[in-house]
């Protein structure tokens, strides 16, 4: 058997790359580094997969919140609600920018923002709303999107980890995790969903307007060369990671498909083990499993990992500590106990290898030490 790895992007290259090979040395030999055409191709490309009117490449994910948030009419102290249950990212840009990030809940079961306790954390200050589409599931984004009107808040989706998921709203209409609230944002990180090979990432929005101004934040500010009317700051895509990009979104769903897969098989292996919590699917949403996460009940979390690692299964744990209790986050003010779901959460949940180059033996490996830690 292949050593298991958490994401297995070699074996997933060797697929493609042929394609890939040519279309990054054709960058090369066209020396246009930066900006060039297969930036705009691409961009192209992601705005027709994704029914949606702008793509603006950008350097990463993290830059991305960072430029939706620069792009909208907010000032040092205003709140911004988040949840404390995501990547770092999302919040780091908020306190970076001297907003205030305002820690919400998420569901038990969809990982996801919950707006019954926004509606606690609301205040005449808040501006906006940045749910996280958590491990690849949308967010109840009708109820984001309601509750944003009531409160007139602007809307920024994390889709980081769920980049071609899609959500279902009660008006009966589909959508594109991303191009749902104001301005989406997302991460091409080797490891995400769609990832290229270094950094990348993106901006959407259906809002012409948001557009413009997005685009000139990511390039200082802008408009017109040399001329800054506003402080913004220097993110592109390069065309390298474009082209890459370019060649990989056309095996998007290919992909997604293999990690729905992957999630099948792990649901019935474990349908009949009472201490894990297999990921609750979302009626309203499809699910692009960036991460197989599953909750444990009475189990030494510990043990599992360290019992998993010696037979060459590598889970993690997404994660460990919630953002609100992180020490650097101190400053907010937030103590233990002060977020019990979102608490509980980090202490239950474990990340299972999930991929697009997982074999059915892996899968067995995987799933058979899984029981037989548990059940002893
Ligand atoms: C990965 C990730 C980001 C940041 O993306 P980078 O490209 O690493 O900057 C932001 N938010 C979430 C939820 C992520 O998973």
């Amino acid at each position: 058997m292949k050593p298991i790895q958490l994401v297995d992007l070699h074996t997933q290259y060797l697929k493609i790359k042929e394609e890939i090979d040519k279309a990054v040395i054709d960058v090369i030999e066209s020396t246009a580094f930066i900006n060039g055409p297969e930036v705009k191709a691409f961009a192209s490309d992601l705005e027709s997969y994704l029914g949606v009117k702008h793509v603006i490449p950008c350097a990463n994910g993290t830059d991305a919140l960072q430029i939706a948030l620069m792009a909208l009419d907010v000032q040092p102290g205003d709140e911004i609600l988040t949840p404390s249950f995501t990547y770092i990212a999302t919040a780091e840009v908020i306190a970076l920018l001297q907003l205030k990030p305002v820690f919400v809940e998420v569901d038990k079961d969809t990982f996801t923002i919950d707006i019954a306790d926004a509606k606690n954390k609301v205040t005449s200050k808040t501006k906006a709303i940045i749910p996280v589409h958590l491990y690849g599931q949308c967010a109840q984004m009708d109820e984001v999107m309601a509750f944003a009107k009531e409160n007139n808040l602007r809307v920024i989706e994390d889709t980081a980890q769920a980049i071609g998921s899609s959500f279902h709203s009660n008006d009966g209409t589909t959508k594109m995790a991303g191009c749902i609230g104001d301005i989406g944002t997302t991460s091409f990180f080797p490891s995400k969903n769609l990832g290229c090979y270094g950094d990348g990432g993106a901006i959407m929005t259906n809002d012409d307007a948001l557009a413009q101004k997005l685009r000139m934040m990511a390039n200082h500010g802008q408009r017109v060369r040399y001329y800054h009317d506003e402080i913004g700051c220097n993110s592109r895509l390069d065309s390298i990671q474009a082209a890459v990009l370019r060649i990989k979104l056309r095996h998007l769903n290919e992909y997604t498909h293999a990690r729905q897969e992957v999630a099948a098989h792990y649901d019935s292996a474990f349908a009949d083990v009472e201490a894990i919590t297999t990921p609750y699917r979302a009626p309203y949403s499809n699910h692009g499993f960036h991460q197989y996460t599953m909750k444990l009940k009475g189990v030494d979390r510990d043990g599992l990992l360290t019992y998993l690692q010696e037979h060459g299964i590598p889970a993690n744990i997404y994660y460990p500590v919630p953002v609100h209790l992180q020490k650097g986050y101190a400053q907010y003010g937030m103590k233990e106990g002060d977020m019990p779901r979102t608490e509980d959460l980090t202490r239950q949940v474990i990340s299972l290898p999930i991929h697009t180059e997982l074999s059915e033996e892996q899968l067995n490996h995987i799933t058979r030490h899984i029981k037989s830690f548990i059940n002893g």
